[in-house]
């Protein structure tokens, strides 16, 4: 019996990892969840569960969860705050750690389940993209096992040998073809894009995910942090990472090889099939994800990207080629940037012009150690705050 720690089960990764869970009681047990605010759905997930412990937010959230559970007659445990998360995944009783917090508040505990060796299911990229080569280096020190949970990396992962040591030419790969669905604003005139609104922005054509992700993906930054996290997952240079955008987001992504094979992973479009997949890895288990048509399909699309529609595509390869901070920074300024759109105190294209500009006067440096992650993070932050306000 595997005993699992969700960070951010409310969420719509928590959410479906739950679903995948609850098909499988003989398999896995829910050591852990944790929510931010939504108090409510926390105690619902609780009361189906029933983990050893809940972590919230404030103070004020977990007494509210405390009265909850308590007239419900429910034991979970209750706790609060950054500490309380490392500890749930980290725990000597946890085996299994579900990264799902959105953005960089995932750093702290996803780096705690990766220093005390758990399997750890990342869908967190933001976390990886800013500690990139501190996050590898802890994991291969404590000897824990990282599966991607993020569609593209996780369809890569499927088409690696199960060898794989992070050399790409070490096993024949000539270049990893990420998949793109070009998002909600592929085919929109340019000149509008000043006008999207947050509601146009997050309906995502074939994915339902959450606020931040979404429009990371009408950015299509999102795909640039997933250049970024596909460098650090599979050891591929700026070079050997190559965008493919394919509206209809059946493949998932590809690995071309140097004997001229591509080979793909298919699927509908849910993340149960990335979530099951690293859960019972290297078993397979059901996922609730129907069958796929390919007839009913009838074509698969191909196009490149347009860095000129994409603009932070193009800043998330320039960021990753300077290396050091320059991914944490980018990750921290598009993190400022997409709260103001989402808060309407900036249009949509003022979100690329942010990052530009913060990516241009926050001089990025080495990242040695956590505390110099953080303080390169917070200044970008200052940055990109100030040219909002
Ligand atoms: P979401 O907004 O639906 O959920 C985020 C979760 O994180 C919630 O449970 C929330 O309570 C928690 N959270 C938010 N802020 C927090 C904070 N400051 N402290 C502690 N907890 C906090 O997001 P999502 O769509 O589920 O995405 C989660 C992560 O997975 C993101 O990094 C995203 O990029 C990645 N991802 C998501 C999808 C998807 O289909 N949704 C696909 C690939 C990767
Ligand atoms: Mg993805």
């Amino acid at each position: 019996m595997q005993q699992i720690t969700i960070l951010g089960s409310t969420g719509s990764i928590g959410v479906s990892t739950l679903d995948v869970i609850g098909r499988h009681p003989d398999r896995y047990r829910v050591f852990a969840l944790t929510a931010h605010h939504r108090v409510a759905e926390l105690a619902v997930q609780c009361e189906h569960f029933e983990p050893q412990v809940a972590v919230v937010g404030t103070a004020q959230a977990a007494e509210t969860l405390v009265r909850v559970l308590a007239e419900k007659g429910i034991k979970t445990e209750v706790a609060y705050g950054e500490a309380a998360l490392c500890a749930a995944a980290s725990a000597p009783a946890c085996d299994v750690v579900m990264a799902a917090i959105v953005g960089a508040a995932g750093l702290a505990p996803t780096l705690a389940a990766a220093k005390t060796g758990k399997k750890i299911l990342l869908a967190n990229k933001e976390a990886l993209v800013m500690s990139g080569r501190l996050f590898m280096d802890a994991v291969g020190k404590s000897g824990a096992t990282l599966l991607p949970i993020d569609s593209e990396h996780n369809a890569i992962f499927q088409c690696l040998p199960a060898s794989y040591s992070r050399v790409p030419a070490g096993h024949g790969v000539a270049k990893i073809l990420l998949t793109a669905s070009g998002g909600p604003f592929l085919k929109r005139a340019v000149e509008t894009l000043e006008n999207v609104t947050p509601e146009e922005a997050v309906a995502h054509p074939n994915w339902v995910m959450g606020r931040k992700i979404s429009v990371d993906s009408a950015t299509m930054m999102n795909k640039g942090l997933e250049v970024i996290e596909a460098h650090w997952l599979f050891g591929a240079a700026a070079s050997e990472i190559e965008v493919v955008i394919h509206p209809q987001s059946v493949i998932h992504s590809m690995v071309s090889y140097v004997d001229g094979s591509v080979l793909a992973q298919l699927g509908n479009p849910d993340m149960r099939t990335p979530i099951a997949h690293a859960l019972a890895y290297p078993e397979r288990i059901a996922s609730g994800v129907s069958a796929m048509d390919l007839a009913q399909i009838g074509q698969l699309i191909f196009e490149r990207p347009d860095f000129g529609r994409f603009p932070c595509l193009k800043l998330a390869y320039d960021a990753l080629l300077a290396g050091g901070s320059a991914p944490a920074i980018l990750n921290a300024a598009n993190e400022v940037a997409v709260q103001a759109f989402l808060d309407r105190k900036i249009g949509f294209r003022a979100i690329d012009r942010v990052i530009a500009q913060v990516m241009e006067t926050v001089a990025h440096g080495e990242v040695t150690d956590i505390n110099s992650l953080l303080e390169q993070d917070g200044r970008a932050r200052e940055a990109a705050h100030s040219l909002i306000s």
